[in-house]
């Protein structure tokens, strides 16, 4: 059994930037977000499932899932939303076992913005929040994608708190400064966590 460390943070607070930091140290990183998008990529079993519940609207010409059209279904439909979660969060979640068990690094990473909401940490042993600031969050992100402001909030309110998530996660890097900042707080954390998954599996 390898050590699992889950890491989360809202929108914008430095999730990639961090992961991608471990990646360089060597170890390997589940994305749930990626994973989510290959559930329901042409040819998997969720998507003939959406395609059975919904009907062929949510199907584009080329056998893709048309995912701007349900994405407007479910915000406004509360049931089709619940409805599709029962398809994907299990194939989701049986993806993600997957790959963290194929992972050949001396520990693996599950980084997830929804972390804690859809009740993945679970799967991990240890927790690590990147936290900012709402502002920066904004900034960063609205950067990254050209998203309008608006958006980002939206999508903010719609994630747990910053203050809820600071209590659940075991270890929090404050991401207010320089990326080399960041990847200096996360060091040692690095060797920690080397120290934990040698003694969990010697
Ligand atoms: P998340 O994955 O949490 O949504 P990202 O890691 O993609 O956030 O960061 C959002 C944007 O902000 C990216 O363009 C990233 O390069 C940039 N960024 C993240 N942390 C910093 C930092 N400390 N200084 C400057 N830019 C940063």
């Amino acid at each position: 059994m390898t050590f699992i460390l889950g890491l989360t943070g809202g929108i914008g607070s430095g999730k990639s930037a961090a992961s991608h930091w471990f990646e360089t140290q060597g170890i390997s990183v589940v994305d749930a977000d990626v994973v989510a998008r290959e559930v329901v990529s042409k040819g998997q079993v969720a998507l003939t499932q959406i395609q059975q519940r919904f009907g062929d609207w949510v199907m584009l010409d080329n056998g893709e899932l048309d995912r701007r059209a349900l994405r407007d279904l479910i915000f406004k439909d509360s049931t089709a939303r619940h409805d599709l979660e029962q398809i994907t969060h299990p194939a989701i979640r049986n993806a993600i076992i997957q790959q963290l068990a194929a992972a050949q690094s001396p520990y693996v990473i599950l980084v997830s913005p929804l972390l804690f909401e859809t009740e993945q940490h679970q799967l991990t042993q240890r927790t690590l929040l990147i936290d900012a600031t709402e502002a920066l969050q904004v900034q960063r992100a609205s950067q990254r994608d050209q998203q309008n402001i608006e958006q980002i909030h939206r999508i903010i309110a719609s994630q747990m708190s910053r203050e809820q998530k600071q209590q659940q996660a075991d270890d929090i890097v404050l991401n207010d400064g320089e990326l080399t900042h960041l990847y200096a707080h996360l060091a040692p954390l690095h060797q920690h966590y080397l120290t934990l998954a040698r003694a969990k599996c010697p």
